[in-house]
């Protein structure tokens, strides 16, 4: 049962303070403003899978937002017991690559635009963070999600050092949004992201837009998990309002 109080009073308790406000929401893009998924899950899983390794689509939807080499030697390691060659971990990520782009354009996830409106309705800072450096989604999102998320409020996989689930691209994000963790909510779809979004010490929202179980996401970590994205742009209003009104 969603209880949105107690989940930020949890929060409260948690990092010792009365209060807490969202001044900004540091937003990830896989998953999240875009349906992408399905499409990164399959074009892994015609990368990994010729190779004889077994592996199944709900494997790589786990590890969304883990980098490259993270994911390659996860499963030559369950295959061979080493890590992948570096040569051959390139070729591979260059055939995932052209895998994800032969499976066309992935679509808006329904119902974020509603999700981001809300927040600039209530002058809510909104800054991407995202691991991803592909640049097919990057461009379309000033024709999606106008005015959003407009430089410097675009964090990519380029501008951090240690992707997710270090809490370096979310702690990034707080600066560029010049707020503390406290003033701040995070919204995630990914155990990993969600990870890095807990580890930055921020209110972390998950939307399950994919096939992985709920727990998933609340053992990573999560204040809060709901089960769509149009579970969760029907409650965003009442979110905003109670993070600024409740006190501990
Ligand atoms: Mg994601």
């Amino acid at each position: 049962m969603l209880n949105i109080e107690e989940a930020i009073k949890r929060y409260l308790e948690r990092h010792t303070r009365s209060s807490m406000q969202c001044r900004a929401a540091l937003i990830d893009m896989d998953g999240v403003l875009y349906d992408s998924m399905p499409h990164h899950a399959e074009a892994w899983y015609r990368t990994i899978a010729p190779l004889g390794i077994a592996c199944s689509r709900e494997d790589f939807f786990l590890l969304e937002g883990s980098t490259r080499t993270r994911t390659i030697n996860m499963f030559y390691n369950r295959e061979y017991g080493c890590d992948a060659p570096e040569d051959v971990s390139l070729a591979l990520y260059e055939e995932k690559v052209r895998q994800f782009r032969a499976l066309g354009e992935a679509s808006r996830m329904p119902m974020a635009d509603v999700m981001i409106a809300s927040l600039l309705s209530h002058s809510v800072r909104t800054v991407l963070v995202t691991g991803s450096s592909q640049g097919t989604l990057l461009e379309l999102l000033d024709t999606d999600y106008p005015g959003a998320f407009n430089m410097p409020y675009r964090i990519t996989g380029e501008d951090v050092k240690h992707g997710k689930p270090s809490p370096e691209p979310y702690l990034m994000g707080l600066q560029r949004a010049g707020v503390a963790a406290h003033e701040a909510i995070v919204i995630e779809n990914a155990p990993l992201g969600v990870e890095a979004g807990v580890a930055a010490g921020v209110f972390t929202v998950a939307v399950n837009t994919g096939p992985i179980p709920a727990s998933a996401l609340y053992d990573a970590g999560a204040d809060i998990v709901f089960d769509s994205m149009p579970h969760f742009a029907a409650h965003i209003d009442k979110l905003i309002e109670v993070v600024n009104t409740t006190k501990l």
